[in-house]
């Protein structure tokens, strides 16, 4: 099957993408990377009177530092943020998240913005994003504003961006000295969307756990977190594992995937303490 037939514009600028949204009433979609969106277009699951291309607005690629933040531009590829030394150094979930994600074809093209405004539940930047207390950055009509990564995925496939908005950046705490950032996942095969998959951050002010692929949306489990802070890791699976409400489908049933949390918890922690690499 093939997309309809739809209108195309690429932007010249941010604002410019932004007044072809607002003119478009809500038909247009943003294009960036394009490979969940034309993907989804070609099985007619997403349509739209016209694509406003984005992926040329160099302004919104590239990685920095200031003081103490990570800011990521939202067309940062996932290849780019895998080999980007300030990500690697200081926000190495993120890197490591990477080899997990599809293959290297759609790496060079998907960007992180897409993933974060596309909210798979099965996708691994959204989860990193809440794991690390990401604040998402995006600007519209009426401003910019920045939107915590616990307030901004909602549901499968919904964010708290309105229709005429643009993801700009997001922007992370650089790891501190001492810091651990570590995800585990299941899949079937290396490269598939994961059956479950878990980030793990530990910071001098305490542990956070957030899953992906075990519910709507990712999953800051807060009862694991503070089961952790008192080091009490059995207590931690078993309210991780009363935290999540995970599908069946035919790829794994609910009950399976909520014991892979658990042992997802444990291989984490386990990598924590040394005793895993
Ligand atoms: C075969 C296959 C396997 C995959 N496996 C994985 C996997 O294992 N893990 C994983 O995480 N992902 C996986 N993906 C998805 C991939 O990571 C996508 O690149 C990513 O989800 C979307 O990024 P994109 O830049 O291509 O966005 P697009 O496809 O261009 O857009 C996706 C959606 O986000 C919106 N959007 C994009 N950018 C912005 C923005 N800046 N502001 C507002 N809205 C925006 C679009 O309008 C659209 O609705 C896979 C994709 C394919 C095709």
């Amino acid at each position: 099957m093939k997309a309809s037939a739809a209108g195309y514009a690429r932007a010249e600028n941010l604002r410019h993408a932004i007044e072809m949204l607002v003119a478009s009433e809500g038909e247009g979609r943003v294009l960036a990377g394009g490979q969940s969106l034309v993907a989804a277009m070609n099985m007619r699951l997403s349509a739209g009177d016209l694509l406003v291309d984005i992926s040329r607005l160099n302004e919104l690629s590239g990685v920095s530092q200031e003081g103490d933040t990570v800011r990521i531009g939202a067309l940062t590829r996932h290849a780019q943020v895998g080999a980007d030394p300030i990500v690697r150094a200081r926000v190495p979930l993120l890197a490591a998240a990477v080899a997990h994600i599809a293959h290297a074809a759609i790496r060079n093209r998907g960007t992180i913005g897409g993933a974060l405004a596309h909210a798979d539940p099965a996708a691994e930047f959204p989860a990193c994003a809440l794991a690390l207390g990401a604040e998402i950055h995006v600007e519209g009509p009426e401003g910019d504003r920045s939107i915590p990564a616990e307030d901004f995925f909602e549901d499968v496939f919904t964010t708290a961006l309105e229709e005429d908005e643009i993801l700009t950046a997001l922007s992370v705490p650089a790891a501190e000295t001492g810091e651990v950032q570590l995800i585990e996942e299941v899949a079937r095969r290396s490269g598939d969307y994961a059956l479950a998959g878990l980030c793990l951050v530990r910071r001098a002010k305490g542990h956070r756990v957030a899953l992906f692929s075990v519910g709507p949306k990712p999953i800051l489990a807060t009862g694991a977190m503070t089961a952790l802070d008192a080091g009490d890791v059995d207590g931690a699976v078993a309210a991780l594992t009363s935290e999540i409400d995970p599908p069946s489908d035919t790829q794994a049933s609910a009950a399976y995937r909520r014991h892979l949390a658990g042992v997802l918890l444990r291989r984490a922690v386990a990598r924590l303490e040394g005793d895993r690499t």
